[in-house]
């Protein structure tokens, strides 16, 4: 599958242990006013610790549905309830 972002596939992004590790599904994804940087987090409760950084396009093969959000700006996040659910974007 092509990878859709306009951000280069090696991208650093944060995403925490728990949808690194395929335990949890991805429910909450923001993308930061100040940096521009993707989070992808699960919907557990998260420490410093759990945060880990890897690259867009792990996170993109780990879950194509991210994919729907290319067009999400900056200061924005999108939240869903199960994995199966459509994105909900707000402004942050
Ligand atoms: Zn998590």
């Amino acid at each position: 599958m092509k990878f859709p972002f306009y951000d280069a596939p090696n991208t650093a992004t944060i995403i925490c242990c728990h949808a690194m590790n395929g335990e949890e599904p991805i429910l909450f994804v923001s993308h930061d006013e100040d940096d521009g940087m993707w989070q992808f987090l699960c919907g557990k409760t998260h420490e410093t610790d759990d945060a880990k950084l890897v690259s867009l396009e792990f996170v993109f093969k780990l879950d194509n549905s991210i994919g729907a959000l290319i067009d999400m700006s900056c200061g924005y996040y999108a939240i869903r309830e199960k994995q199966e659910d459509n994105w909900m974007i707000r402004k942050c």
